[in-house]
């Protein structure tokens, strides 16, 4: 079943919004690679992948909706980060932005009593709790060594092992 015009809209500003959130982490991992933490930068760059695969899974679902995508305007990242507290804390503040998008597009499919929607969107509901905890730990690991450069980068090593 086709997808209504206010649906397959606010669907396809999210494929923006997950693709910016790519362009942020990418751009975070630069700035953190530049700083020495490579680890931190490798941890970003799977988080990159990652927002590139949620902007697919938003694609894919507009198209088996028989919707056609626009691909919109992607702002400018703006702000260089010189320190890696300040770079999670910003990416927490991103993954609570991208919650509220994705809780916003369900209570609209709740209102259009689509169905589908619903269930797919599910998946990133729950994606969203985890991404929130992970965004969380990194700002608590991060805290704990402000004022020691040593567990800062011992830190760093850990969120290296992301896979
Ligand atoms: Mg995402």
């Amino acid at each position: 079943m086709k997808l209504s015009a206010s649906m397959k809209q606010a669907l396809n500003e999210q494929v923006v919004k997950e693709f910016y959130s790519a362009y942020l982490y990418l751009s975070m991992a630069r700035d953190m690679k530049n700083l020495g933490f490579v680890g931190y930068s490798k941890w970003l760059t799977v988080q990159y992948n990652e927002e590139r695969e949620h902007a697919f899974k938003f694609i894919e679902y507009i198209e088996d909706r028989e919707g056609v995508v626009d691909f919109g305007a992607l702002d400018a990242v703006t702000e260089h980060f010189d320190c890696p507290c300040k770079a999670a804390e910003a990416a927490l503040h991103h993954e609570e932005y991208i919650s509220e998008s994705i809780r916003t597009l369900f209570r609209l499919a709740r209102k259009e009593e689509d169905l589908e929607t619903e269930s797919f969107l599910k998946w990133f509901i729950d994606e969203q709790v985890e991404e929130e905890a992970n965004a969380n730990e990194v700002v608590d690991g991060f805290n704990a060594g402000k004022d020691c450069k040593g567990i800062m980068f011992m830190f760093d090593h850990h969120l290296g092992e992301r896979k």
